[in-house]
């Protein structure tokens, strides 16, 4: 294709230094693009939906062979699925793992999210730990990038400014949210399944649930072989958009807070053979050469993203542009999220090339895998963390885990055992990125660390169910805490010290 035809259709030529000296590209099929806080928000949805044909078709019913009948069947193997299927089967549970593509880790791993959000508390105390600690101590050496412990809450401005620029320190404070490297994250995962003995099922997409009235009794999935039922005494939805709980009668949300990022879509990338020391110490030495280089992107691609280091000092990562107006759950908006992103990818790639003290040399290592969707759908549960609790310090009696906060003004975020529990439904949790909370409690509550912690309390809860005979909504909550706590996880003080009165003074 000739650079001239390339850039008609909205794609920057390759590896040519002023490409968009005409002004920043339109994306073919997405013309109604507009700029506010940064994002490019896409308002066309007709556009890239082409209309459909209104005719039905009437699929015949046919039998399906059964493929397994197991205690608990987890459906989506990332952060939340993968904790989940572990945290089940070390308690003895029967488990069926089922995930669409060939890795775990889900957006940590094939999404490139590769910065693992915070897990200590801004006083520096560690409180998102059990299968999330686990899984960043048992990564290789140099596979983790982030402050040493004794690093974690130190406000030494010096020591802040210099993890302010490696993801890890916010607000003047040094946290525990290092960057990973997805490949060794990906074995480590699929390494801990294998070892808790989960039967992992890779290539099989989860298309239905098995519905008796409101009991949810398994799934239906697709695979090379064609459909399969699975039995299983309690269901743990983890797809991240509820993908098994939207094909039932239960009502699910979908509001978003507009002037926040988390509803936004877009294919994250990694630049290779760049020198990141270099880009840094740029950015920090020659705040004037920063600002015109970031005028100069913004102007020739108007949305122009700045790289996030990542494990290795050779290796940039790009979690943008953030693109917002779509949905997850529609497959033209999917595919038009695709090319919008590798479109903005291979210009972010020449800018940096051309102008980017450190990228001289850069070359587009990979798109990630699997497309970067925030948010889609969350749960209506049995509870809800809300805006309001966050002003409160409100510890759930049913606490199954901690988040923390936005920022230092707010006390640490008590997660309630009900939100993983469909209000209308039995026999299933979901975990991760479609917990029960309000748009603005989304913001925080879908980041990696905090789908592990309500992953594993969903693993525990089915498992200890399955073993009970028992519905997950009829479990007695301080069983799931007990066995949290054995498993090394993080409960508020007024909630372990139940179990372990020495806890109270941590
Ligand atoms: C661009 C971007 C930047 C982000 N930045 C950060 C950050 O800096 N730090 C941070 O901590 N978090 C960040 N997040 C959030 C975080 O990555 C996700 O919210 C988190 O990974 C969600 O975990 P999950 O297990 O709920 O879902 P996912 O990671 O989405 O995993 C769901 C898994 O289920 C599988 N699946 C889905 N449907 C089916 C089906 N029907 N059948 C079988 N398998 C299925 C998928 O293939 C996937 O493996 C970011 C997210 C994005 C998109």
């Amino acid at each position: 294709m000739s650079d001239d035809k390339r850039a008609e259709d909205g794609w920057p030529p390759l590896y040519k230094s002023e490409i968009f000296r005409e002004g920043p590209p339109t994306a073919a099929g997405l013309n109604a693009v507009s700029v506010e806080q940064g994002l490019e928000v896409f308002s066309g949805a007709a556009t890239a939906r082409r209309a459909r044909p209104k005719r039905t078709y009437l699929e015949p019913a046919r039998e399906l062979p059964v493929f397994a009948e197991t205690d608990v069947l987890v459906v989506g193997g990332g952060p939340a699925g993968t904790a989940a299927a572990i945290a089940a089967a070390r308690l003895g549970a029967d488990v069926l793992l089922v995930e669409r593509y060939n890795h775990l880790g889900g957006l940590s791993t094939g999404g490139l999210v590769i910065w693992i959000d915070r897990m200590s508390d801004w006083t520096g105390r560690h409180i998102i730990r059990g299968i999330a600690n686990e899984l960043l101590e048992r990564l290789p050496t140099g596979a983790v990038q982030g402050p040493k412990r004794s690093d974690w809450g130190c406000k030494d401005a010096a020591t802040a400014a210099y993890w302010a620029q490696r993801t890890a320190a916010f607000h003047g404070i040094v946290t525990w949210s290092p960057t990973v490297d997805p490949e060794a994250l990906k074995t480590l995962s699929m390494q801990m399944v294998v070892e808790a003995k989960v039967r992992l099922l890779l290539h099989a997409w989860a298309t239905a649930p098995i519905l008796e009235g409101n009991a949810v009794k398994g799934a239906i999935f697709e695979s090379k072989e064609g459909r399969h039922a699975v039995f299983a005494k309690v269901v743990i939805d983890t797809t991240g958009d509820a993908d098994l709980i939207a094909r039932t009668h239960a009502s699910l949300e979908s509001d978003i807070d507009e002037g926040d990022i988390h509803h936004c879509i877009n294919t994250a990338f990694l630049l290779a053979g760049v020198d990141m020391e270099r880009w840094l110490a740029f950015r920090r030495d020659e705040p004037e050469g920063f600002s015109q280089f970031m005028a100069q992107g913004r102007k020739k691609l108007s949305f122009f993203e700045k790289p996030f280091v990542s494990w290795r000092n050779d290796i940039a990562l790009f979690m943008g542009p953030r693109l917002a107006g779509y949905s997850a759950v529609n497959v033209d908006d999917l595919s038009a999220v695709e090319v919008r992103s590798r479109q903005l990818a291979v210009g972010h790639l020449e800018i940096y090339r051309t102008a980017a003290p450190g990228f001289a040399n850069a070359f587009l290592m990979l798109g990630a895998p699997q497309i970067g969707v925030r948010h889609s759908r969350r749960l209506n549960g049995l509870r809800k963390v809300t805006r309001q609790q966050w002003d409160t310090g409100k510890v759930w009696s049913d606490e199954i885990g901690v988040s923390t906060s936005l920022s230092p003004k707010f006390p640490n975020i008590s997660v309630p055992y009900g939100a993983l529990v469909p209000a209308e439904l039995d026999n299933i949790l979901g975990a991760g990125r479609h917990v029960a909370c309000d748009a603005n409690s989304h913001t925080f509550l879908r980041e990696i660390p905090q789908c592990w912690l309500t992953g594993q309390a969903a693993g525990v809860a089915a498992a200890l169910a399955a073993g009970a005979g028992t519905s997950p909504r009829a479990m007695d909550v301080q069983a799931i805490q007990r066995e949290l706590l054995r498993q090394g996880a993080y409960l508020s003080p007024a909630v372990a010290t139940a179990f372990n009165p020495a806890s109270a003074a941590e």
